[in-house]
């Protein structure tokens, strides 16, 4: 019996649950650690912050999908590996170890990049502990009209400036405060920068029309009261929001595995780690060496039937596959309301007029792929979601 270790109850391993449950693994027993027992499905977070959905419509319970599956589920974080031993460590003390490691645990956003952020920020990685922060924030805001300030001028951060100056418009409004003020922080681009041209310009109208003042600078400083600028311009805020980057998960580091210099997993065109092939890596954790790609729920999606197949072959003692990463991708960007840009390869359509089309689009491949994965039946026919945008790489 091979001891296969899914570290991560990730999109990527949500896919290889669900192809297990198609198809048994005979040969191998097989663990999930996780330290949550829903996966939140990030695409539908700027919804929950607009108010268009509830948190519960949100997240894929795991521990059903996981039965299905025979896989076991343990509760757990890993703080740390030795890929030499096979081994890794736990947050509550244990080890375990592995015949073959697959890692789907996501980015990571480092707490110590602006002054005062870890203590004063709501910062969207953890997206569990997003989650309930954005609750407070609106709870917050239905009592007194708030300041915000956005930090990261990518996707995320665009579609949650949209998002939150929707919600708590709204949520104000109906007690008869001040609509709250939002803002939006760059890093130094254009928000929406390395979109194409069309769709940048369509960012900067939404945005204005939404009266978000946008900041093409760094933030250096943030406190109870305001985020400080490089500049030295301090900006009122009740509440700073960083959806800054992708960042490797801090304890690959002494893993001993190959890491890019960003510190992600790399890994070559079987998914395996370039150094240590008894090691799989998909999604933000891993890196592409020979496709590099965006950092996003849809590549991290599109990896999962691959990695399975994989993790079966390794299994079985036949050699893995090459699985090759899409290099166009649909890009469905929330503006706050119900409406979204729409950005496929180089082209793009904006807001207004088929706007609504395309917030409507992208609300039914996001409720179809959570109910996809509802009942462990519909998880086993499941196919990868449609749906994809890349995370911007901007820092505040
Ligand atoms: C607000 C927001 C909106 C987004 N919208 C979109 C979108 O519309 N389309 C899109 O394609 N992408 C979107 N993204 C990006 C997308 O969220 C990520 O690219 C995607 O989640 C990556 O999937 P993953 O499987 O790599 O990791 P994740 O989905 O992050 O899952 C990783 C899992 O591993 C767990 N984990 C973490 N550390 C450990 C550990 N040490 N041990 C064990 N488990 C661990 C985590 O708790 C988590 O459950 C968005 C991101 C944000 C922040």
């Amino acid at each position: 019996m091979k001891r296969v270790l899914l570290l991560g109850g990730g999109h990527a391993h949500l896919l290889v649950l669900a192809a297990l449950a198609r198809q048994r693994l005979a040969g191998a027993e097989l663990m999930l650690l996780t330290p949550h027992a829903d996966l939140v499905y990030s695409g539908m977070v700027p919804g929950l912050v607009a108010g268009h959905y509830a948190a519960g419509q949100c997240r894929i319970a795991l521990a059903p999908l996981a039965a299905a599956a025979g896989v076991s589920l343990v509760a757990g974080a890993a703080v740390g590996l030795d890929a030499a031993a096979r081994c890794l460590h736990l947050d509550d003390g244990r080890t375990a170890a592995y015949d073959l490691l697959s890692i789907d645990t996501g980015s990571e956003q480092r707490r110590d990049r602006v002054a005062g952020a870890a203590e004063h920020a709501l910062f969207v990685r953890p997206i569990e502990a997003f989650v309930q922060g954005q609750q407070r924030l609106v709870d917050a805001a239905a009592r007194q009209a708030l300041d915000i300030v956005v930090l990261g001028g990518g996707a995320a951060g665009f579609e949650l400036a949209l998002a939150v100056r929707h919600r708590l418009n709204g949520e104000t409004r109906r007690d008869g405060a001040q609509p709250a003020r939002v803002a939006l922080v760059t890093g130094g681009p254009e928000p929406l920068a390395g979109y194409p041209a069309a769709a940048v310009r369509e960012g900067a109208r939404v945005l204005a029309a939404a009266r978000i003042t946008v900041f093409r600078e760094a933030a250096v400083a943030v406190d109870a009261r305001s985020v400080q600028l490089a500049s030295g311009a301090r900006l009122a805020c009740d509440k700073a929001i960083v959806a800054t980057g992708a960042e490797a998960p801090q304890w690959l580091a002494g893993s001993g595995l190959a890491l890019c210099e960003r510190g992600f997993v790399r890994t070559g065109p079987t998914l395996q780690s370039v150094s240590h092939p008894e090691v799989f890596a998909a999604g933000d954790v891993a890196t592409r060496d020979d496709a590099p790609h965006p950092k996003s729920g849809v590549h991290a999606v599109r990896a999962g039937p691959p990695l399975a197949m994989n993790l079966r072959r390794a299994v079985d003692g036949a050699p893995p596959q090459a699985y090759w990463p899409q290099t166009r991708t649909l890009n469905l960007l929330s503006c706050g309301g119900r409406r979204a840009i729409t950005v496929w390869g180089g082209l793009s359509l904006g807001e207004r007029g088929f706007g609504g089309l395309a917030w409507w689009w992208k609300d039914r491949i996001d409720r179809g792929f959570i109910a996809a994965f509802t009942t462990p039946t519909a998880a086993a026919g499941a196919a990868p979601s449609s749906l994809a945008r890349p995370e911007g790489d901007d820092q505040p």
